[in-house]
């Protein structure tokens, strides 16, 4: 069941402060607090889903497009596309979720040897 008290969730009712990137009606992207990269930024729907397999089958197909399709243009609008990047998604116990709210890793601007 989804935790309405997840630090997300909290973000998202602005309880708590993000280091904004991008906000819609849909989608919010902010930067991560523990950066793993010199561009570390996490996208995040407004839906109530807890990981990758929750949205799938929660969220309906115009809203999986336009997620995935935001997630492409902040790479864009940052210019990641230009020397590469990786998008992750953890998910589970096995995938070291820490967060439950569904969410990806958009990671860049330098070589990511070390996230493998
Ligand atoms: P995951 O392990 O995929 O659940 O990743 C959760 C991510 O959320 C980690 O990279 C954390 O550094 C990040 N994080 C946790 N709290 C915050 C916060 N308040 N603002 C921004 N990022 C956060």
């Amino acid at each position: 069941m989804y935790d309405q008290n997840n630090i997300f969730a909290k973000i998202l009712r602005k309880e708590i402060a993000c280091d904004f990137v991008y906000e819609d009606e849909k989608v919010l992207f902010f930067n991560d607090i523990n950066p793993q990269a010199k561009i570390h930024i996490l996208g995040i729907p407004k839906l109530e889903v807890i990981d990758f397999g929750d949205f799938i089958l929660k969220a309906d197909e115009n809203e999986v497009k336009f997620f995935f399709s935001k997630v492409y243009d902040i790479v864009n609008k940052i210019d990641l596309d230009k020397d590469g990047y990786k998008i992750i998604t953890n998910s589970g116990i096995n995938g070291g979720q820490e967060v439950p709210h569904f969410h990806v890793h958009i990671l860049g601007g330098e070589k990511l040897n070390h996230l493998r």
